[in-house]
């Protein structure tokens, strides 16, 4: 089956959708609120299950050759700089950190010339037989399908589920930021109540983010970099020198928001993807990953059966339980992670795991979530 479909948002979400989509000879436009494309943010990692979709897309080769191998939680550390856990030079690693905007281009190289188009912010949507209309600021436009793939704030969910609980505020408060480094190899330092995570992007700068809890969202200092650096003073190096190393005013501050699960992705010929669908904690690195594979299923579905219908029945059935399961388990890390009870508890215990079966965890097939495998996408 072939077809005509709308996308809101030209997030990675949106975009790789575009690019499925291309892959299985559909056409599509992507309408994106904003006035240029580009992703706002610092770094992130990607887990196997991601790259294998980028694989599928296409872009897997040109992303490994921009993603830098990342230990995190192989390097596991305390405040202090003492190693709970220590990754051996030279192991192998699965995980690649980004620059966002580094694999947010990359997608958009892969979309055909002429399908993005920026300004657009969706404001209205009507279905009627077997068609979508969407409204957007500057015009309108009618499609077999709608892709809502516009974020944790979407507009193509409040249209379609009014009732849904808004973003869910979930007592965290993130730093992030991107500053030059000596190619540190990617850690995780636990402190009571807080984490400090460490990518390496390239051999002369690093991504770092530091969660810790905050009663209500909208808390902030006329300095926020001054106002981390007294919270991680003591750290151990290289922690207190890459906040003070960042650009004043590139420190970025994130209140932490998930999605409470929605019963159906699928509405009519709409459909969400991304955080639109399933918002969650950023504590498994796995939103961007989900989203990805959304991308890939969705296309595999539109492939596969004959009617729209029927491959979003299917893309629902097959995406709601995974990405909802991923979205409580990041939630239920989160709140361990920066828990001061729990904290005591990794510092008694996670050194007695025996460094090779901590390492194992690490591998490609070392968790569930990683060792997803996409469909196959046929070519048109
Ligand atoms: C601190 C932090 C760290 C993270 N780390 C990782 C990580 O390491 N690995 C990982 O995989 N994920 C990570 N994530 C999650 C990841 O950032 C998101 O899951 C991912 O960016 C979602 O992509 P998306 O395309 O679905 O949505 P978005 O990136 O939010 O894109 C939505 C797009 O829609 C546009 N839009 C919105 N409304 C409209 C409208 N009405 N009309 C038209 N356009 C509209 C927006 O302008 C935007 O461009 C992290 C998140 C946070 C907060």
């Amino acid at each position: 089956m072939s077809g005509q479909a709308i996308v809101v948002g030209g997030g990675i979400g949106g975009l790789a959708a575009a690019v499925a989509l291309h892959r299985i000879g559909w056409q599509a436009v992507v309408l994106e609120r904003a006035a240029e494309l580009g992703e706002i943010g610092a770094g992130m990692s990607q887990a196997p299950n991601a790259m294998r979709c980028l694989d599928t897309l296409g872009v897997g080769g040109q992303a490994r050759a921009i993603g830098v191998p990342t230990y995190s939680a192989g390097n596991l550390r305390l405040p202090g700089g003492r190693h709970l856990q220590r990754a051996r030079a030279g192991d192998p690693t699965p995980l690649l950190a980004f620059h966002r905007a580094d694999l947010h281009r990359l997608l958009l190289e892969a979309v055909p010339a002429g399908w993005v188009r920026t300004g657009a912010e969706v404001t209205g949507l009507h279905q009627g037989g077997d068609q979508v209309t969407v409204t957007w600021t500057g015009g309108e436009a009618t499609a077999d399908l709608l892709i809502g793939a516009d974020g944790i704030r979407s507009s193509v969910r409040r249209l379609l589920w009014p009732d849904a609980p808004p973003p869910r505020y979930l007592g965290r408060t993130a730093w992030l930021g991107v500053a030059p480094a000596d190619g540190p190899p990617g850690s995780v330092t636990m402190g009571p109540g807080a984490y400090f995570l460490i990518h390496p992007l390239s051999r002369d700068r690093a991504y770092w983010a530091y969660v810790t809890t905050c009663p209500r969202p909208g808390v902030r200092h006329d300095d926020e970099k001054a106002a981390l650096l007294d919270q991680v003073r003591d750290w151990h190096d290289p922690i207190p020198a890459l906040i003070a190393a960042t650009p004043d005013g590139a420190v970025i501050r994130v209140d932490i928001h998930d999605l409470d699960p929605l019963p159906t992705y699928v509405h009519g010929r709409a459909v969400l993807l991304g955080d639109a669908a399933h918002a969650m904690s950023p504590d498994r690195g796995q939103g961007a990953g989900q989203s990805l594979e959304d991308a890939v299923v969705l296309a595999a579905a539109l492939s596969a059966e004959p009617a729209v219908e029927a491959a979003l029945r299917r893309y629902d059935a097959e995406r709601r339980p995974r990405t909802q399961a991923t979205a409580r388990g990041a939630r239920a890390d989160g709140r361990r992670t920066t828990s001061p009870a729990v904290h005591r508890w990794l510092t008694t215990t996670v050194r007695l795991v025996p460094p090779a079966l901590w390492r194992k965890g690490l591998t490609p097939d070392g968790n569930a979530t990683w060792r997803w495998r996409p469909p196959h996408l046929p070519a048109p």
